[in-house]
């Protein structure tokens, strides 16, 4: 089988893969507190359909898969899921992205299982500012998944943050001395138009560059060179090998760079995550009149198809851009 490539010449290797669109935490920029949008449980692709896409992903040149959701730790087959991917022949690269709340109870099982890596999502390190921005009285639990999820040898541990203006902006310096001295590698993310409430809004979003100017007051960064395909900038930090990264999807996008494709927990493949077309894969694994081998041609196929109509960029910058319907939770990020 050819590989993916579109027609702007970039191959594609990464598939994020959302387990659930539910979640344990509220983040503002995320979902409303009230939020009960949910996608029908009977939509959610089970185990044995979640593993024919990523077989048929497999085949067509995927080599790297990330677990996300929603919350993917809340997926009680989340094990089993692991296992049977890293199982796989030619298996992908293999991590996940959680809040972290159950990373106490999982972590040991999921390195066991195969899971090589994690991103933690953690945006501050006080309690209050915590309850704030999640509605939920957790951070305890965070600090106690991250610690399981070391004993567990899920290392290195990547740290995702996202900063609110007159939130938990000035913690910027705070989170980044603390992830060092705790051996974490640490990314700080603009918040992006894909939030359920609406909420999100250019003209008091905190920026890459605002983010790197509050890092300079308190740190010596220099640029890494050679960024490949990585959504984020990284930066040495006070000449060590040590390395930040901030990832600017608004300001300044890396579509040219773009290697991911994104499956939903109710089965659509998306190009991209400010995609408005999804391509149905659901409907194919449930069409009782395909044999296996044709449910897998039928899917590679969908993944060629959605990688020639991939746009060259996502358009957030554009007077046309339109939010996707899809919040983040939904589409997995
Ligand atoms: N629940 C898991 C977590 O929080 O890590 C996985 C899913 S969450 C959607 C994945 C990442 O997306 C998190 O790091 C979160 O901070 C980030 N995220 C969610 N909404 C965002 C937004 N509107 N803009 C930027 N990043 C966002
Ligand atoms: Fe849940 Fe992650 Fe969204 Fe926070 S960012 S509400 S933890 S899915």
């Amino acid at each position: 089988m050819s590989a993916l490539i579109d027609s702007y010449g970039r191959r594609h290797k990464d598939l994020r893969v959302s387990l659930t669109d539910r979640c344990s935490l509220r983040c503002t920029y995320c979902m409303p507190h009230d939020f009960s949008d949910w996608l029908k449980s009977d939509h959610l692709l089970d185990t044995d359909e979640l593993m024919s896409v990523i077989s048929a992903a497999v085949s067509v040149g995927i080599e790297e898969i990330r677990l996300t959701g929603g919350e993917p730790l809340l997926r009680a087959d989340i094990v089993d899921i692991v296992s049977r991917i890293a199982g796989l022949t030619n298996a992908p690269k293999l991590s996940l992205t959680t809040n972290g709340l159950k990373l106490k109870e999982l972590a040991k099982s999921l390195a066991d299982a195969g899971l090589e890596r994690i991103n933690v999502s953690l945006d501050t390190l006080r309690r209050d500012r915590f309850v704030a921005l999640t509605h939920r009285d957790r951070i305890d639990d965070v600090f106690a998944g991250l610690e399981a999820a070391l004993q567990a040898g899920l290392a290195p541990i990547k740290i995702n943050s996202v900063l609110l203006r007159g939130i938990n902006d000035d913690e910027a310096p705070a989170l980044l001395k603390w992830a060092m001295s705790e051996g974490f590698s640490l990314r700080f993310i603009e918040q992006m138009p894909l939030d359920a409430g609406g909420i999100w809004d250019r003209t008091t979003m905190v920026t890459a560059q605002e983010m790197l100017a509050s890092l300079s007051d308190h740190f010596e960064l220099s640029p890494v060179p050679d960024r490949g395909s990585s959504p984020a900038e990284e930066f040495y930090i006070d000449g060590t090998i040590e390395t930040v990264g901030i990832i600017a999807s608004v300001t300044q996008p890396f579509c040219g760079a773009c290697d991911r494709l994104r499956l939903t927990s109710d089965g659509q493949l998306r190009s991209c995550l400010f995609s408005l077309e999804e391509m149905d894969l659901r409907k194919v694994l449930r069409n009782p009149d395909l044999s296996n081998q044709e449910i897998a041609e039928e899917i590679a196929d969908r993944f060629y198809k959605t990688v020639a109509g991939k746009l060259p960029g996502h358009g957030i910058n554009d007077p046309s851009f339109i939010q996707p319907r899809r919040p983040m939770s939904a589409i997995g990020g």
